[in-house]
């Protein structure tokens, strides 16, 4: 594959959605960042899935919840790969599922720390180098919210579901504010999705006792959240940005 191909960043890019979305993007011809945090393994096995696929990859550890990492992954994605063009931000982290009385608040604060403070650090970086006003090249950003977002995920984790709403209004936001800079920035609101996640909330029967009880009767794939982020990091969403898309089985 070209040297000349669009640069994509995902953060959280190792495992669930995030994995999905480095997979099909490399199907669709960028150059993947695959950022992870602790997992090494899992990046380097989604990086040698797309290599084998004939894409270009590399794994690019970094804490997104750390604002100081936040310029290294970007120097790093640059060095290896090219300027970012299309960035998601799946990186993200649930918590202990309780009620909130019950729940750690030092558990609630890493929460926020990366869902809303790290998700906002690594956009504004994004924000400075693809931004035409900063002589950029323009970009289009995805941002991973939550069904949660408007559910509240009461007795369960309502501390994530408003880490959510606080993605949902910051994309609305700040999409507007980059509109006329090239730079386009959407969410998804994913609902009931096969991934760790509900077994690091310590709580893995959690899809097998809701998904029966949603519309369509059935959790989704990563797959299927990671093909509508790719549709709006695409020219064919050209005019599409501060729209929060929910894709969660009618939920
Ligand atoms: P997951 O399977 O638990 O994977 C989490 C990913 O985030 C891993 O790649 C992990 O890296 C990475 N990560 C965690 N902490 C990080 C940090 N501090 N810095 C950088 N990377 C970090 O999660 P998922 O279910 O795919 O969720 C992805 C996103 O979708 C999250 O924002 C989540 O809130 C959202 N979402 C998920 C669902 C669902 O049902 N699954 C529903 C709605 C929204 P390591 O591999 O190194 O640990």
């Amino acid at each position: 594959m070209s040297k000349d191909q669009p640069v994509l960043l995902v953060t959280g890019g190792s495992r669930g959605i995030g994995a999905a979305v480095a997979r099909l993007g490399a199907q669709r011809g960028y150059a993947v960042a695959v950022n992870y945090v602790s997992d090494a393994r899992a990046a380097d096995s989604v990086v040698a899935a797309i290599r084998a696929g004939g894409g270009r990859a590399e794994a690019i550890q970094a804490d997104c919840g750390k604002p100081a990492e936040i310029r290294r992954l970007f120097d790093e994605t640059e060095r290896r790969l090219g300027q970012v063009a299309a960035l998601v931000n799946s990186a993200g982290r649930i918590g202990k599922a309780s009620r909130f009385e019950d729940a750690d608040i030092a558990d609630v604060a890493a929460t926020i720390d990366l869902n809303v403070t790290g998700l906002m650090a690594v956009t504004q970086e994004a924000i400075r180098r693809m931004s035409t006003r900063f002589g950029g090249g323009g970009g289009a950003i995805v941002n991973l919210s939550s069904a949660a977002a408007t559910l509240g995920s009461s007795g369960e984790f309502v501390w994530y579901a408003a880490s959510k709403a606080a993605i949902d209004i910051f994309t609305e936001g700040v999409a507007r504010e980059v509109a006329a800079d090239g730079i386009r920035v959407n969410a998804v609101q994913p609902g009931l999705i096969l991934t760790d996640i509900h077994a690091s909330a310590g709580a893995p029967e959690r899809v097998e006792r809701i998904a029966p009880n949603l519309p369509m009767q059935r959790a989704g794939t990563p797959e299927e959240v990671a093909l509508p982020i790719l549709w709006l990091l695409s020219d064919e969403a050209s005019y599409t940005t501060g729209a929060i898309l929910r894709v969660a089985a009618g939920r």
